[in-house]
């Protein structure tokens, strides 16, 4: 493997790696896919274990993963070991980096929420002059956004918002239950829009069972696995990308691997400190710089309401700020609402026998909605190498520094309100309401820190994903993102990516790459 030269080296197997493998193999490009992660083996006979078998009963070893509130017994082995992969935070700041080093990265485990970016997101700047416009437009994606969903099976209902474009979905036409209707009824009375939710149906719709299996069917992809890339090489002459240095996990050996053509995808954070830790595509200076997520107050408002049992859900898109400022803070929100749950126990005034009866007699009652806001992309958010701190294979570790400003307070306690007003409309009873945000990062929507832009002062990467600096070396996860609204990034990550490679494809072919 060594000896040979590929055409293109793809780093990284998650949503944006396996779109630009999808893409470029269906095109006759041969690639090579590295990633840090072994296999997961599905065909493996798995029985969940009984909860109280379990030494900490399901809730997971203390102190193990402090960092992933996701993390419980069951999914020990999934997450990426934060001991082996350490990285560091100012004292008072934690950030929340949740990490799976498999093939399929995160995707094998996502919500699978999956919506479009619109004009409110890419021309942002235009609309309220805060940061910077993306260098492409809705249209510009659009083509690809109706490639990816079909390519993971999103259902979704068309609803015309202009702040949330539909798309080619499986339609969605389950009904609303009572409560819900009241609730919809409700939220519009007060200008609130809402939707169904939209996702990526099929057993998990991952990168390995959607994506993955039609590049790999061409016969010209290869992947290996357990590779930890540590630095990206160039050539001394031309100054371009020739290919990387990489670590076998299981062997601790090093090896160098060739290639044409470089792309990126191994997740935001790790992409911006491969190319951190290689020196490389920071002419500008930004590389690192405008970190950004977006912020979740979970369960801002709970609520009982006596006939929610199996209740469903959906979902009410950005609505504040879209034809003119209207609030004390600029961008939006959108929030998930949903019935069917169990209230908790620490909102009702009992204790013991009482408040098992209560618990009982409440079961499947509960009703609450999750905020999920925009970030705004801040120099000042940044990351940077932390060189006394080294993982398990001696690669300096990531020192990440996030806080949210006032606009995202002033965000999170107005989505409060508004949730509150609807649900007491909707003759709810509210148990609690609250607007305690997420710490940065546990949204698992971490984005930035290697942006495109039409600038090469401002930006790391020009519109097609390729960094100004170097033109055979390209980034096509979540650190490209300018700006990212209040939906989930993933569709937009591998729209991206396919077209990026579709440019790739197109320069191989004229001979300019
Ligand atoms: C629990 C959970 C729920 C989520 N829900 C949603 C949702 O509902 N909607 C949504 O849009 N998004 C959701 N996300 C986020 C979504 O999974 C990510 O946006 C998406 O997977 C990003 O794709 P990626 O290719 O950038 O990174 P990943 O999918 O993380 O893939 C990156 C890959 O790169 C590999 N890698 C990392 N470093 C190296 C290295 N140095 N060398 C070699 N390989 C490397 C990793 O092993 C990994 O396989 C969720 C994530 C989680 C964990």
């Amino acid at each position: 493997m060594t000896q040979r030269t590929y055409d293109v080296l793809i780093i990284g197997s998650g949503a944006s790696g396996a779109t630009a493998a999808r893409q470029l193999t269906r095109k006759g490009i041969h690639c090579l896919m590295l990633d840090a992660g072994p296999g997961l083996d599905y065909s493996r006979h798995r029985e969940l274990k009984k909860v109280y078998t379990l030494p900490y009963r399901g809730f997971g070893t203390p102190g193990r993963f402090p960092h992933v509130t996701q993390a419980d017994e069951y999914t020990e082995n999934v997450w990426a070991d934060e001991k082996q992969n350490p990285y560091t935070y100012p004292k008072d700041d934690p950030y929340y980096w949740v990490r799976i080093r498999l093939i399929g990265g995160k995707t094998n485990f996502w919500g699978r929420a999956s919506w479009r970016l619109s004009n409110y997101e890419f021309k942002g700047k235009d609309h309220d002059g805060f940061g910077e416009n993306w260098p492409i437009e809705y249209d510009d994606l659009a083509p690809y956004y109706d490639q990816v969903e079909p390519m993971l099976r999103v259902a979704g209902r068309r609803e015309g918002f202009p702040q949330l474009p539909d798309g080619i979905f499986i339609e969605d036409t389950s009904p609303d239950s009572e409560p819900v209707q009241r609730f919809i009824n409700a939220a519009q009375k007060r200008g609130v829009p809402t939707t169904k939710s939209r996702v990526a149906t099929g057993q998990r719709a991952s990168s390995v069972n959607r994506i993955l299996p039609d590049a790999l069917e061409t016969g010209k992809l290869q992947i290996v696995s357990n590779a930890v890339v540590r630095q990206i090489t160039t050539d001394r002459n031309t100054g371009l990308a020739n290919g990387v240095l990489f670590i076998d996990t299981r062997s601790k050996q090093e090896f160098h691997v060739k290639a044409r053509i470089v792309i990126v995808g191994a997740s935001t954070l790790e992409s911006t400190r491969l190319l951190l830790n290689s020196g490389l595509a920071n002419s500008s200076g930004v590389l690192g710089h405008y970190l950004f997520d977006q912020f979740y107050v979970k369960n801002v408002v709970s609520c009982i309401v006596p006939g929610a049992r199996g209740s469903g859900g959906g979902y009410i898109p950005r609505f504040r700020n879209l034809a003119k400022k209207e609030k004390d803070f600029i961008r939006g929100y959108a929030m998930d609402f949903g019935g069917g749950g169990s209230p908790s126990p620490e909102h009702l005034p009992l204790y013991g026998e009482d408040l098992f009866k209560k618990m009982e007699e409440l079961q499947g009652t509960g009703f609450s909605l999750t905020t999920m806001g925009e970030v705004l992309p801040r120099r000042e958010n940044f990351v940077a190498i932390n060189k006394s701190v080294t993982d398990a294979w001696g690669i300096p570790a990531l020192h990440i520094t996030a806080k949210y400003s006032q606009n995202e307070f002033a965000m999170a306690k107005d989505s409060m309100n508004t949730a509150a007003e609807i649900c007491h409309d909707a003759g709810f009873q509210i148990l609690e309401k609250h607007w305690q945000m997420v710490p940065p990062g546990e949204s698992i929507h971490e984005l930035g820190t290697c942006r495109m832009g039409a600038d090469p002062k401002t930006s790391v990467l020009n519109k097609w994903n390729q960094t100004h600096d170097i033109k055979n070396l390209f980034v096509v996860d979540g650190s490209s993102f300018v700006s990212g609204g209040s939906q989930n990034p993933t569709l937009t990550v591998c729209a991206l990516s396919m077209r990026a490679s579709d440019y790739i494809a197109a320069q191989m072919q004229k001979g300019d790459l």
